[in-house]
Parts: structure tokens; sequence; C-alpha cells
């Protein structure tokens, strides 16, 4: 099947389900306002990946639909955050209301260094407040080349102990979010994948919409944008 994922088609997902009741918050607003949250609700998270320069395209899509994210950022890849165009693309995201995450690749840099991935973990959260002059509360595991599982470090440790909210993954009273949601990614660039309550739905590849069709309380939506294109994948 042709790869359906144009900016067009994710603005139709999205604006579909604002249409059908659904509030879009950001992870921190779901460990810090868990009480009020909204009774249809999409926990929005993108991960930038490869390169910022498709990320204005979301936040504008996002400025018209009232949607609320975090935006989780790497320190480690091939994009600079501080290049003068990705670091205004950054103070947008944070200008427009969402939250700015760190994309971990600490075991990665624990690896390829050779030094203690919490002092990575310390570190990167340092530059990363310093640099964008905001608190840095959440945390999600990239899934890189390495053939390690950022994830891994999190085992016997809580965000807490690094001042952190909550880990994008983890299971602690507070977010324990993948646990107990229907998470649904299009990280396989030309399909969507979901999981329901922390477990693979094998073989469903339903789209935002699709899966809406049946009220779902509590989605949790992960999206990258490099996913998106208007012509062609490449573009
Ligand atoms: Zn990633």
């Amino acid at each position: 099947m042709r790869n359906p994922f144009t900016f067009a088609y994710i603005e139709e997902q999205l604006a579909t389900a604002r249409r059908a009741g659904y509030e879009f918050i950001r992870c921190i607003d779901y460990v810090v306002e868990k009480i009020s949250i909204p009774t249809k609700c999409v926990v929005m998270r993108v991960d930038i990946d490869e390169n910022v320069a498709k990320t204005d395209r979301l936040l504008t899509i996002f400025s018209i639909l009232n949607i609320k994210a975090t935006f989780f950022v790497r320190l480690h890849g091939k994009y600079n955050p501080l290049e003068f165009s990705n670091f205004l693309t950054i103070k947008r995201i944070l200008e427009d209301g969402h939250e700015l995450g760190y994309h971990s690749e600490i075991v990665d840099e624990s690896e390829i260094w050779s030094e203690e991935p919490a002092a990575c973990l310390k570190r990167d959260l340092k530059i990363m407040s310093t640099a964008f002059g905001v608190e840095i509360r959440g945390v999600a595991s990239h899934g890189g080349r390495t053939g390690l599982n950022n994830l891994d470090f999190w085992q016997n440790r809580s965000p807490k102990e690094f001042g952190l909210m909550y880990e994008a993954y983890d299971q602690e009273v507070d977010f324990g979010l993948f646990h107990k949601s229907l998470y649904i990614t299009d990280s396989e660039w030309t399909q969507w994948k979901s999981y329901l309550n922390g477990r693979l739905l094998v073989g469903d590849k339903r789209s935002l919409c699709e899966h809406l069709e049946i009220e779902q309380p509590l989605v949790y939506l992960l999206i990258h944008p490099e996913t998106y294109f208007d012509r062609h994948p490449y573009d």
C-alpha cells in the first residue's frame, strides 16, 4: 500500500479526533492533572528523531486544532538543536505552550563514551535546561541503531531520583501511561502500530481515527515530524 502519511492526512486524523470531542494534552499534564484529565483524552507526544525541519508544520497544525503536545528532542543525533533554525523551532515549541522533554540516548552514550549513564543523564538534563531556559521534567528513551536499549537504564531506577516526573514508558504510579492506555505510533514510518495496556496489538494497523470509531477513554499518541510529507516521503 502507498505510504499515506502526508501532512494533510495527519491533520485530518487529528481534526477528526478533535471533532469527536478528544482533548489533546501534554505528558506533564497527565502527571500533574491526573484527577481532572478529560474523559476523552489523547496524550500527544512527538519525538524529533532525525531532523527538526518538519516540526514547524506540526506546530502550525497543532495551533489550528488547539492541540498541546510534548516534544522530545535529542542532543546527540545528526541534528544540532542549537543550530539557528532548529533553535527557533524549539523556542516556538515552548512559546506555543507545549512541553519540551529530553529524548534520551544515555545507554548509547555510556557505551560509546565509556561513561556512567547516570552522569550522562544529569549532564544532558543540565544542558537542555540551560540551553532552553526551562526545567526538563520528562524523558523518553530513543531507539537508535546501537542495538542497545536506552530504556534499560530505568529498570531499577525511578525518574524521581533525577528530579524528573516521568519517563515515557515508566510503570510508576504517577505516570505509567504506556501500560494503561491505547498507545498508537507512526514509528514504522509507513503504517500505524498500536499497543493496548502495554501489549502489542499484533497486526493491528488501524489509524487513530479507525481506533476512535470505538470510543477510547485514554489514548497515548506518538508521532514523528519526519514521517510526514507533502508530495513524496523524501521531500
Ligand atoms: Zn526516537
